[in-house]
């Protein structure tokens, strides 16, 4: 009788607790959580992700997404996504710094668009059919793991004396990465040349060459600037290799007019301005390490650096020395 007075008033108990559960497990539905979570920020000035509009230029057309679904298409398509998380997260406040510095300062680059998809203008962004082809079976973890490198950084972005950084990155470098001024002739106190982890053990073709005869090289050249002189052949009309302290070419001497390291690399399709010539026969040989501009965030020295126990933080602080990691505000 007693056993039976104490399962009666289990149940009783377990209703009591039950039904308000159900009640508000419905809750979410009406009111989705993501909604709760903007308003907390917009109370007190801060912006999710979620209440960011990019207006992405792609394939000819202006499409407006969330700050969210951008940045999870161009992770996704600026980095491999079998990446360690921290390096992902350090991914994806680039790109959203890279986004809301173009909004800043480059209004006028894409008439109505603030970014656009092409990775040699903007960044690259894939699509989720794009997306799918791309990851076939593993789409269903890769999405989650760069959904949740975008969320656990929402709203977090760069800046540089109270503005926004121009948080640029590149795949990998031998060493150092490069001061922006060796590039584009422009300094910016953040992006200058830093240490870098990365080396052939850690990056697929992280050495490589291109090979062609003599006579190719010397018509190549002749193509940018017919009065080059080869009467001297080679390899007597190369001259005046100079490398800067990252270990780039920065000046070189080629049938007797000097050019900079960045376009002897544009004009011989080279994966970086890491270079070294070699000669074989009649062939000559352009060697690089490494693969891009060589400025701001190495991707593949970030996920080393995550590897080794980092956090997106500290793999900021390293390629953008001397930025904040600021929380999107609401602009008045
Ligand atoms: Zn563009």
């Amino acid at each position: 009788m007693k056993s039976q007075i104490i399962m009666a008033f289990m149940v009783c108990l377990a209703f009591l607790i039950l039904i308000p559960m159900a009640i508000s497990i419905k809750d979410p539905i009406t009111q989705p959580e993501v909604s709760d979570n903007s308003q907390d920020y917009q109370n007190s000035g801060e912006m999710t992700d979620a209440g960011l509009t990019i207006r992405l230029l792609s394939n000819g057309e202006v499409q407006n997404l969330t700050m969210e679904q951008y940045l999870v298409g161009a992770v996704g398509a600026e980095m491999p996504a079998a990446f360690e998380l921290e390096a992902l997260k350090a991914q994806a406040v680039a790109l959203r710094t890279y986004v809301i510095y173009k909004q800043s300062f480059e209004k006028d680059r894409h008439s109505n668009a603030d970014i656009c998809s092409d990775s040699s203008c903007c960044a690259a962004w894939n699509s989720e059919d794009t997306l799918r082809e791309k990851w076939g079976d593993d789409y269903d973890t890769y999405y989650s793991k760069i959904l949740q490198a975008v969320n656990e950084t929402d709203g977090l972005y760069l800046t540089y004396g109270g503005e926004p950084a121009l948080a640029v990155f590149h795949s990998s470098s031998s060493g150092a990465t490069e001061d922006s001024s060796q590039v584009w002739g422009t300094a910016m106190p953040y992006l200058i040349s830093v240490k870098t982890p990365e080396n052939e053990e850690n990056v697929p073709g992280f050495v490589s060459s291109v090979t062609m005869t003599e006579n190719e090289f010397m018509e190549v050249f002749k193509e940018s600037y017919p009065e080059a002189d080869f009467s001297a052949g080679l390899p007597d009309s190369i001259e005046g290799m100079i490398y800067d302290l990252s270990g780039r070419l920065s000046k070189i001497t080629i049938g007797g007019i000097e050019i900079s390291g960045t376009t002897l690399r544009s004009m011989y399709n080279l994966r970086s301005a890491t270079i070294t010539i070699s000669f074989s026969g009649n062939d000559i040989v352009l060697t690089t390490s490494g693969y891009g501009h060589g400025v701001g965030m190495s991707q593949y020295g970030a996920n080393v650096m995550a590897k080794s126990g980092s956090s997106f933080s500290d793999i900021l602080a390293q390629y953008y020395p001397g930025t904040v990691l600021t929380k999107a505000e609401i602009q008045d």
